[in-house]
């Protein structure tokens, strides 16, 4: 068993299970969920915009494709991955059934989404004024909908947390005429401003939690599914996110550098 490390690990665990002979699908990839260079299968990654593909690495394949109509035949893939995409696809419904239709009887799907009714998801749906995001999940209904439309049954899943770090880009975001009304001022404000705000989400939700058990870091969720799954385990959680590159580290306490990009940050226990 490959070990988790990071939340931007957590979808290598049955990437790195796959051989040669192996296809995975990455689906509205955008610039890519994972590196191809560190996986052995073959990879198709997927996405309905050709500009997605503009900062992708050249050795997987890429196609240009709406995820309810895939190019794909049936029963041919092994393991699809849905990095944080679900979110955006209007079409939700033919996506999934594609999905299900595409994988062997052997085939697995990740999936990470947001949690559509959380304080993250809410904040960037406000700041970026939707964002993109047309889909709202809530954790069980989405499991069931998974399930339902895949006929895959979830194996384990894991809490995802935050470090509100979309805030971290907004003072270098175009200045560009289509850009969000709100984030057009939001760009303008002294860059250290913005670091603050994050900085004082990040550790106000985890007090908040702490206190009064609520889930406000939460980001959302990884899920787990293949055919034949018993019950689903729960995967311990990353609760420290790193400010500056996302990577997730297990809770600790004091100043600590991040395992991946070597930046110090205040972890801690909830
Ligand atoms: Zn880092």
């Amino acid at each position: 068993m490959v070990s988790v490390r990071y939340n931007g690990r957590t979808l290598y665990d049955w990437l790195l299970q796959l051989g040669a002979s192996d296809r995975a699908l990455d689906l509205a990839s955008a610039g890519g969920s994972f590196s191809v260079a560190e996986v052995a299968c073959s990879v198709i990654a997927i996405d309905e915009d050709p500009g997605a593909f503009l900062a992708a690495d050249a050795v997987r394949r890429r196609v240009v494709a709406r995820l309810e109509h895939l190019p794909v035949a049936s029963g041919t893939i092994d393991l699809v991955v849905c990095n944080h995409a679900l979110e955006h696809i209007a079409e939700l419904m033919p996506a999934l059934d594609e999905i299900g239709r595409v994988l062997k009887s052997s085939g697995r799907l990740y999936v990470a989404v947001p949690d559509g009714h959380g304080l993250c998801d809410g904040l960037y749906r406000c700041l970026f004024e939707g964002g993109g995001h047309v889909n709202r999940f809530r954790r069980d209904e989405f499991v069931r909908l998974i399930e339902a439309r895949t006929g895959l049954r979830l194996a384990r899943w894991q809490k995802l947390y935050s470090s509100f770090g979309y805030l971290r880009g907004i003072p270098d975001l175009p200045d560009a005429p289509d850009l969000q009304a709100r984030l057009q001022r939001l760009r303008r404000l002294p860059r250290r401003a913005i670091y603050a705000a994050q900085a004082v989400l990040y550790a106000g939700t985890r007090v908040l939690d702490g206190w009064l058990k609520t889930s406000s870091a939460i980001y959302g969720w990884a899920f787990w599914f293949e055919r034949s799954a018993a019950a689903a385990l729960e995967n311990p959680p990353y609760v420290n996110v790193c400010l500056y590159c996302g990577a997730g580290h297990p809770p600790d306490s004091g100043t600590r550098r991040c395992e991946v990009c070597g930046r110090r940050n205040r972890w801690w226990r909830i």
